[in-house]
């Protein structure tokens, strides 16, 4: 049986480098198909803001791990009910997770093994009555290989330093362009060259290049996806 025909609602998967717009699209797309939404960058956010509170070396990796389980991880809707926001012990980490220490040392959290396990079952368990469009960097390949519709999201680094820039400006944090950028490629290394679960496209995942499309438009062609996949499996 195909893993579309198991699930009433489906999954959709969203992979892409850094600062490339997976957020705005993936929320965007479930908005439009009354599904939730969650970006599980925010995770990995989450638990290295807690190990930067905590004072724990990120290298100790057996520690952070046993951080990753002591705390109570709760992901709850947003007032307009598509977004789903993490909350550690009942404390929302949006305002802390932006912050520059925190993305330079997420994809060292990332790299850990047991931190990756770990957060793989919580994320299977939010979506395993389908319903959910769910980004981040190994959704397509591990946490949801068998997502019905899978997107790979891609721009050029310039187009996507911009965007992050521009992001950074909106919600009040400034930042220059050349560090972004830097940012962004030393990020996308690190996840590119992990040995677990690297970030890859899958060859059943529609790629997009949204360097010249506006958000909006990559939303709208993922939508699309999803719409022909359905009438393939009515046929
Ligand atoms: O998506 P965002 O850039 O906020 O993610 C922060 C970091 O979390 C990434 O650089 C990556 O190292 C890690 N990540 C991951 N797997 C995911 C989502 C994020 O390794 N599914």
């Amino acid at each position: 049986m195909s893993p579309a025909r198991k699930r009433r609602r489906w999954v959709i998967a969203i992979d892409g480098p850094a600062g490339v717009g997976k957020s705005t699209v993936g929320h965007l797309v479930a908005k439009s198909l009354g599904y939730r939404f969650i970006n599980t960058g925010e995770m990995y956010r989450a638990l290295t803001w807690k190990v930067l509170e905590e004072n724990i070396d990120f290298r100790a990796a057996g520690k952070v791990a046993r951080l990753a389980k002591r705390l109570k991880w709760e992901f709850r809707p947003t007032e307009e009910g598509t977004t789903l926001k993490t909350t550690l012990d009942g404390e929302a980490v949006t305002v802390h997770i932006r912050d520059e220490r925190v993305s330079r040392n997420s994809s060292l959290v990332a790299g850990i093994p047991e931190v990756r396990r770990f957060l793989r079952k919580l994320q299977r368990d939010l979506g395993r009555d389908g319903g959910i469009v769910m980004e981040g960097r190994d959704i397509t390949t591990n946490v949801f290989a068998d997502a019905e519709v899978k997107v790979y999201l891609d721009a050029s680094i310039e187009e996507r330093a911009l965007r992050r820039y521009r992001q950074l400006k909106a919600s009040g944090h400034e930042g220059s362009l050349d560090r972004i950028q830097e940012g962004i490629l030393s990020r996308d290394r690190m996840d590119l060259e992990r040995k677990i679960n690297p970030l890859r496209q899958t060859e059943d995942s529609v790629f997009i290049d949204s360097t010249r499309l506006s958000l909006r438009e990559v939303a709208q062609r993922i939508l699309e996806c999803v719409r022909e996949r359905r009438r393939g499996l009515s046929r």
